[in-house]
């Protein structure tokens, strides 16, 4: 049966050492799991693990330069660990979670801080803060059988050069075991799922003109300039 609209292209992120692509389905978001970040938000570091989404179409591939985004004035990274699942499930033990990993790669969780910060205070949900076009660039996709399941990995992120965000993936609140059994309580995980799995502490603005880069120890990296 025909579509009245060309179906959209699907949304891939390419692999390292390999011409074939993973596709994408959906994005999960963690939201502060590093205990230095949560408190520069004025959170508390105590609570389960929270979660917003971006559509797979944000995605932003091959350190593609993007446009600097309307409505804000207060764009900023997150540098972050993304897992990527090529299976599913729900109600999955932390101790079968792994099993559900396909790869891991170095993500940036753009933000527009301002609205974000709108939406917190007048209690409204955070899309148009966090799930607007080009707000999430990633790195090409390491597969598990390249490395393993890093528990411990320098992230850094650093704009023009500068050294913003520095930390360790295993300060992480929750770790990817934990992250993939709390959602899959919550939502039944599919192949080509990704989680971006929380930023550290050190985040900033990225400006016109400014390229920014996260890179991940062992994963390589996902540079960005800002148009
Ligand atoms: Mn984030």
């Amino acid at each position: 049966m025909p579509y009245v609209l060309d179906p959209p292209p699907v949304v891939a992120l390419p692999v390292q050492g390999s011409d074939a692509r993973f596709p994408v389905r959906r994005i999960f978001c963690v939201g502060r799991n590093y205990e230095e970040h949560a408190r520069e938000m004025g959170a508390d570091t105590r609570e389960p693990p929270f979660f917003f989404t971006k559509p797979a179409d944000a995605l932003v591939t091959g350190n593609a330069a993007i446009p600097f985004p309307p409505a804000t004035h207060d764009l900023h990274h997150e540098a972050e660990l993304v897992v990527a699942l090529g299976a599913g499930g729900s109600d999955i033990a932390p101790e079968d979670a792994r099993a559900l990993v396909w790869g891991y790669a170095p993500g940036n969780d753009l933000t527009r801080r301002d609205l974000q910060a709108a939406a917190k205070a007048a209690r409204r949900p955070w899309d148009m803060g966090k799930a607007f076009d080009h707000s999430a660039p990633c790195g090409a996709l390491v597969p598990v059988a390249a490395c393993g399941h890093p528990a411990r990995a320098r992230i850094t992120c650093t704009v023009d050069g500068k050294v913003t965000q520095d930390a360790d993936i295993a300060d992480m609140i929750w770790d990817v075991p934990h992250i993939i059994a709390h959602l899959s309580r919550l939502v039944r995980l599919a192949p080509g799922d990704l989680i971006f799995t929380g930023t550290p502490a050190g985040v900033g603005p990225v400006a016109r003109g400014q390229t920014v880069r996260v890179e991940i120890a062992g994963l390589g990296a996902v540079e960005t300039r800002i148009g």
